[in-house]
This record gives C-alpha cells, structure tokens and sequence, in this order.
C-alpha cells in the first residue's frame, strides 16, 4: 500500500469537501492507483449506498462478513440486492471454523462477552480481506449517534482511508432516496427492525429510540469494531484461540 498515494487523496479530497455521489465518482475514480473496496452489512439503510456505488462501478469490490448469526432474510435480501444492482464482486467473509470451534464452541459467546464474539466473527474475517485495500467506503452516517456523531466523510483510520459518502445524510435523506430509486427493502425494517446486526444481537426499536437502540440493546455495547478508531483488534488469548 502507498502510504504517500493515500495522504495525498486524503488532502485532496477533504479539501474539494465533497460527499455522495460526487465523493464516490472521484474515489471510484480508475486512475487513482488507489485499491478501492466497499463494505456493507446489507442491512436496513445499505441500498442507499449500494445504489450509489452501482451508478458508478457495479464491479467495486463489496465486503460483507456472513458471522454465522445472521437473520436468514439477510442473506436473502443481500441476494436481491446483489441482483439489483448488478453487483459482479461481492465478496461474503466467513469467520474461521477453527477459530470458532475454539473460541465459541457452543455458539453462546455473543452472551458473555459480545466484545469477542464480533472480534471472532466480524472483525478478523473483514480485515484479513480489507487489508488488501488502501480505501475503505462505508455507510456510516452522523444521525446514527454515539462514535458516529462526528464522523468525516474521508478520514484516515489505521492503515485505510474511510470514505462515508453518507456522512451528513438525515433520515430523510434515506427515505428519499429509497423512494426516489425505488429501492429493495430489507425485509425486516417493515418488522420494526431499523438497525440490522446478527439475529441474537439486534432488537426491534420502539418510537423515541435512536436508530441503533435494538443492537446489543441491554449490554455496554453499540459497535461490532470494524470500523472503531480508538478500537484496535482485541488480541484473543491463546486459550481463546486455539492457537
Ligand atoms: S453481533 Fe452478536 S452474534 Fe454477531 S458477531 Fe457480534 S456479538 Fe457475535
């Protein structure tokens, strides 16, 4: 990875301040050299960002971790989406059959200690596979609260540039553009579900509650890590790991 490269795009691109479609058509933009990925958990609002990448290249790469845990109308709606747009590199990540035979053998550590469960089987299988990329695109937004709150549309985080071309976008930001395209919905949201996570981690929300208030909802707990700042990888002992 050039290091020198990704500062440069990183200055660039702050300083035009762009964001949405404008951001991605330069990030996705071929001359760059930069290697370019997106990563997306095909959840409730992950059309939006979809659809855009798709106008500009449907053959971006798409990171998405299968954790082993998630509903079945995810992995049915990804395969809608996938069609939809006609996304030609969705990559699906799996967390490692050893790993989780070793660290989560009866499957319940969500229960006990979610901080390692999501490092098992979200957080490894994703970087392992983002280390090949110098950009990371996400679909972080502000409104979204908590860590989010401040969130740059470009920003350096590790060795990766973070591209949140829905950085500024509202809830009605969303809406609109799921009218306005006509885009898929995932199949819960109609069920109360706004903020869509593995199936033992994510609740439904009730009026009043931030969008992200059903996930780990009654632990210490609002992001899986992918993509945390101020959160480097937990190392696992080797007890934990079987390694
Ligand atoms: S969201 Fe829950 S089940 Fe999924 S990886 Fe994290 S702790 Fe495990």
């Amino acid at each position: 990875m050039n290091t020198a490269l990704k500062s440069h795009f990183l200055r660039l691109w702050q300083k035009r301040g762009l964001e949405g479609l404008a951001l991605l058509r330069a990030v996705l933009a071929p001359d760059t050299g930069l290697k370019v990925a997106v990563s997306s958990s095909f959840g409730a609002e992950s059309a939006v960002l979809l659809d855009l990448v798709a106008q500009v290249d449907a053959a971006t790469p798409v990171l998405t971790v299968d954790t082993g845990k998630l509903f079945d109308e995810t992995v049915a709606y990804r395969e809608r989406l996938v069609d939809h747009f006609g996304l030609s590199d969705v990559r699906v990540l799996q967390p490692s059959d050893t790993l989780v035979a070793s660290a989560d053998p009866d499957g319940l550590l969500h229960q006990d200690d979610p901080d390692a469960c999501c490092q098992v089987r979200k957080v490894m299988p994703h970087a392992a596979a983002a280390a090949d990329f110098d950009v990371l695109i996400t679909g972080r937004k502000r409104f979204h609260g908590g860590a989010r709150g401040a969130l740059a549309p470009v920003h350096k985080e590790g060795l990766h540039l973070k591209v949140n071309p829905l950085a500024s976008w509202g809830e009605i930001d969303i809406e609109t553009a799921f009218v306005d395209r006509a885009l898929p919905r995932h199949p819960l949201v109609a069920a109360d579900y706004r903020s869509i996570g593995c199936a033992v981690c994510t609740f439904k929300t009730g009026d009043g509650d931030g969008v992200r208030a059903g996930r780990w909802a009654g632990k210490d707990k609002t992001e899986c890590g992918l993509h945390m700042t101020a959160h480097e990888p937990r190392h696992l002992n080797t007890q934990e790991t079987g390694q």
